[in-house]
């Protein structure tokens, strides 16, 4: 197998190399393709990691919210059936607003607004963590094409290389 005479020039030897589908060049953007795609692959890993964080940080957070806004409707004088309607929903609804004061109506406002400020900042929390996940999940799949890729590229295949006049027929 490792003596077949050059029919070129008739006084070399074809020896078996391996040689880049694409030449040089695939050497080259081979490296140029899968560098990248395991930067970008890690990012999205990073990215994904955070993003789970994140979301279940935003659990806690809303919890401690609302523990704390249900302290504070206690300490104001209210029962915990009232802390209950408004946590519930963030509107009391279900108590009859009609044995209250002016002044506890202005303070269920209060408390009805700040649920609600509550809410948004933690939608918006959790949003963030959503798109930090989706971005993961996107730099996993694009870094793990672009190294797919690189690979495709670099692909090299077998030819018999004359070591005197240098030309190569393909071996398959
Ligand atoms: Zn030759």
């Amino acid at each position: 197998m490792s003596d077949i005479a050059c029919k070129t020039c008739d006084n070399g030897t074809m020896r078996k190399k391996k040689k880049y589908a694409l030449g040089a060049g695939g050497a080259i953007l081979k490296w140029l393709c899968i560098l990248p795609g395991i930067v970008i692959c890690l990012m999205g890993g990073c990215s994904l990691a955070v993003g789970g964080a994140g979301a279940s940080a935003t659990v806690d957070v809303h919890d401690q919210a609302k523990s704390d806004i249900r302290k504070q409707i206690t300490e104001a004088g209210f029962s915990q059936a009232v802390a209950d309607d408004i946590l519930d929903d963030g509107i009391l609804n279900k108590t009859d607003k009609t044995t209250l004061t002016d002044e506890q109506k202005i303070h269920i406002s209060g408390f009805e607004a700040q649920y609600l400020g509550t809410n948004i900042g933690t939608g918006l929390a959790g949003a963030t963590s959503a798109a930090a996940g989706g971005l993961g999940i996107a730099g996993l799949v694009i870094g793990f094409i672009i190294m797919a890729l690189g690979l495709v590229l670099g692909i090299r295949k077998n030819v018999l290389s004359c070591d005197s006049c240098g030309v190569t027929i393909s071996a398959g």
